[in-house]
């Protein structure tokens, strides 16, 4: 069984097009200015419907995980984490957060904080170890 795809529409089509071309796009009201995450077609700061978007950088930090051990989909091998993270995101001091799966990096590797880095496989977005600079 292949992993299923995710479910796309007006409100999000633009988020998973970004993810498709190897990028995190966010939205980013254009009255306030402030950044909302998920997607969401109202700024629910000052309930705009207009809205642009900025790119994540690719670098993030671990706010959160959790280790699923059962029961597993078939397209995982298991146990498998499931991260909470602070996304950076060009020109902002804003952290938008994003679940996502991991790659490259164990479970038993991940550390609250630690910083993690954005990967694309397969039209989705993971995360995974820091990449050497
Ligand atoms: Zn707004």
């Amino acid at each position: 069984m292949t992993r299923p795809q995710p479910l796309t529409g007006r409100d999000n089509a633009y988020y998973w097009e970004g993810v498709a071309k190897g990028s995190v796009l966010i939205q980013k009201c254009t009255v306030c200015g402030s950044l909302r995450h998920p997607p969401s077609p109202m700024c629910p700061d000052c309930q705009s419907l207009d809205w642009t978007t900025v790119s994540a950088t690719g670098r993030a930090v671990l706010h959160s995980y959790t280790v699923c051990h059962h029961p597993l989909p078939p397209w995982e091998e298991g146990p498998y984490a499931v991260v909470l993270i602070d996304l950076e995101v060009e020109d902002s001091d804003e952290h938008p957060r994003i679940v996502c799966g991991t790659r490259g990096i164990s479970s038993e590797e991940l550390r609250i904080e630690m910083p993690l880095r954005l990967v694309f496989e397969d039209g989705l977005v993971f995360a995974g170890p820091e990449a050497d600079s």
